[in-house]
């Protein structure tokens, strides 16, 4: 198996990889107490994979201008924690999370695809990559995530167990769609409704 089959449209396997690093790097998040850089590669691949999972299963190509966008976006929202990691803490003062991880920042997001057409599908796809990061983050045991700001600083927070199956759902969609479009299924289809 080479790395181009590998990377080709509606490929299995490449549902299956990215499903096991995304559940590893989790898994070592999680439960291996690495320093900053370590554990900020394995948060990052996980969220990157989560993300791209989720494009596979919209059947958007990861190369493409949503998917570009999507990917790049899942992991780029991490960056506004920097100012707290060199002391500067005015970005999450009271929420367990800087406040661009909120609600607002899918709205404002929302308004500038409604407002920009030409980067609409950029949009749309950075729209599509907060969405998979903040849900993962908030699957984040003893963390959370203050959706409300500014109208609350609450720690939202869903049970990781609930992100571990709406991964596994993701994945199965992501393979459903693949089978969905294989050249044997497409010639089923074909021969069961009469063409040629
Ligand atoms: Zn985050």
């Amino acid at each position: 198996m080479t790395w181009r089959r590998l990377r080709g449209a509606g490929n299995p396997l490449r549902v299956l990889v990215l499903l096991a690093l995304l559940l590893l790097a989790d898994w070592a998040y999680a439960r291996v107490h690495a320093a900053l850089p370590l554990a900020g590669a394995l948060d990052e691949s996980a969220h990157l994979c989560f993300a791209a999972l989720l494009l596979l299963a919209l059947r958007q190509p990861l190369g493409g201008r949503v998917g570009r966008a999507a990917l790049v976006a899942s992991v780029a929202i991490d960056i506004d924690h920097v100012p707290g990691e060199l002391g500067a803490g005015w970005l999450t003062v009271g929420t367990p999370r800087p406040y661009t991880h909120s609600l607002a920042t899918l709205l404002l997001v929302t308004l500038a695809a409604i407002a920009w057409r030409r980067r609409r599908l950029e949009l749309i796809g950075a729209l599509l990559g907060l969405t998979a990061h903040f849900w993962r983050d908030l699957g984040e045991t003893g963390s959370g995530v203050a959706l409300l700001w500014p109208l609350s600083s609450h720690s939202d927070s869903v049970p990781h167990s609930a992100f571990l199956a709406s991964v596994a759902s993701v994945a199965v969609v992501a393979l459903w769609r693949i089978a969905d479009r294989s050249p044997a299924r497409r010639r089923t289809t074909a021969r069961s409704s009469g063409v040629d």
